[in-house]
């Protein structure tokens, strides 16, 4: 496998076997969620929801599609793919308490390399009280495929759903945007560079916080906590994985409503602002359209206003208006330009592209 990183270890898939690498993957599992009746072992995992709501989500992640292995480490990429399925948990206003996972991989791995996948997937089922509970395991004539199915649960009536906005409620978004694809930029500068030359090092000094946006981004259920504990019901979330303005469209229209934006209001962090500066790209282009921030995107009622208002990690960034399909953002002075789903700079196109041609009936 070509990595610019350090590989170690090198036991062939053949000496395992499908069921000795299961057990091998599998067998530390211990069950922290009293949902989890049964877990690996058995034709299909037993869960009891209590009384609850469930909720259900599943990510594809396609080697040269969705990741590259060139810069993400695998136990990035284990962790990042459990991390994304939370999210989409997390934007549903529920608790995720189960994973399955499947994965394809074909015999230019080692035990070792699926071994540090699954360190990855297990370190953040830890971190989220997350119990692995199944999966399937095949092999896969070319590249790895990845796919995990998340399950939570929450009370009837306090389930978030993305079309039920009102008009005039605050559009919110937790942490800051832009970042992740601020990292994906320059690792894909430095995977260039070790193209030209794979002796040389990754100059990856002082990226440290976009490059863990963009390697190992992080679910939001501490904003989902901290929203339950002071009593906040959002109207409407979504998580942000394409995009702010294509994520606020989303609710939008989803709701019957439109959206108003404030530019000043996009919060973006400083290491972030810098380096797309440094690129000649607008900071504002890419928080808008950069996709992959996982963060959370909903609505409050303004009576809430007071609720959130201190919080540091929930920023107000505008608000739902009743013209339906009426998309603004007010600029930093004072116009007001249509919202667009996309950013047409030569950098975001190129992404876009690749993202149409993964994501086939998106667009
Ligand atoms: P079946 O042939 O009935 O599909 P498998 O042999 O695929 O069963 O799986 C046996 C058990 O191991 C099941 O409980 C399944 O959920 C679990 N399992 C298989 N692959 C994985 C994996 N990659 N990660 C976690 N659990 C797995
Ligand atoms: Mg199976």
């Amino acid at each position: 496998m070509d990595s610019m990183f350090e590989e170690t270890g090198r036991t062939p898939l053949e000496r395992y076997g499908e069921f000795g690498l299961i057990d091998l993957l599998t067998k530390n599992i211990r069950l922290k969620n009293s949902s989890s009746l049964c877990g690996v072992g058995d034709d299909a995992a037993i869960l009891d929801a209590a009384g609850r709501v469930q909720v259900v989500t599943k990510d594809l992640l396609a080697e040269g599609v969705h990741f590259d292995l060139t810069y993400c480490p695998l136990k990035h990429l284990g962790y990042k793919a459990i991390a994304v399925n939370l999210s989409d948990i997390a934007a549903m206003n529920a608790k995720p308490e189960q994973v399955l996972v499947g994965i394809a991989v074909s015999s230019r791995f080692t035990v070792e390399a699926v071994e540090e996948l699954y360190s990855g997937m297990l370190l953040c089922c830890e971190r989220y009280g997350v119990d692995l509970v199944g999966g399937d395991t095949v092999s896969s004539q070319s590249g790895m495929f990845i796919s995990v199915t998340a399950l939570g649960y929450g009370q009837k009536g306090e389930i978030v759903r993305r079309n039920t906005a009102k008009s005039g409620d605050l559009i919110c978004v937790s942490g800051d945007l832009g970042a992740a694809y601020a990292g994906l930029l320059i690792l894909e500068r430095e995977k260039q560079v070790f193209l030209k030359d794979p002796k040389a090092q990754p100059d990856l000094d002082g990226y440290d916080y976009i490059l863990e946006r963009q390697l190992k981004p992080e679910p939001r259920l501490d904003v989902v906590r901290l929203l339950h504990e002071r009593g906040v019901l959002p109207t409407s979330m979504i998580d942000i994985s394409d995009g702010l303005a294509s994520e606020s469209m989303h609710l939008a229209t989803d709701s019957a409503l439109g959206c108003c934006l404030y530019e000043e209001k996009l919060p973006i962090d400083t290491q972030t602002y810098q380096t797309l500066t440094d690129l000649g790209l607008l900071p504002t282009t890419v928080a808008l359209n950069g996709g992959e921030d996982y963060e959370l995107l909903f609505t409050v009622r303004q009576a809430d206003y007071d609720k959130i208002k201190d919080l540091k990690e929930v920023h107000v960034i505008g608000y739902m208006t009743a013209e339906a399909g009426d998309y603004a953002l007010i600029t930093n002075d004072q116009k007001k330009i249509a919202l667009k789903a996309q950013g047409w700079d030569a950098y975001l196109k190129h992404r876009n592209e690749n993202r149409k041609n993964a994501d086939l009936e998106e667009a």
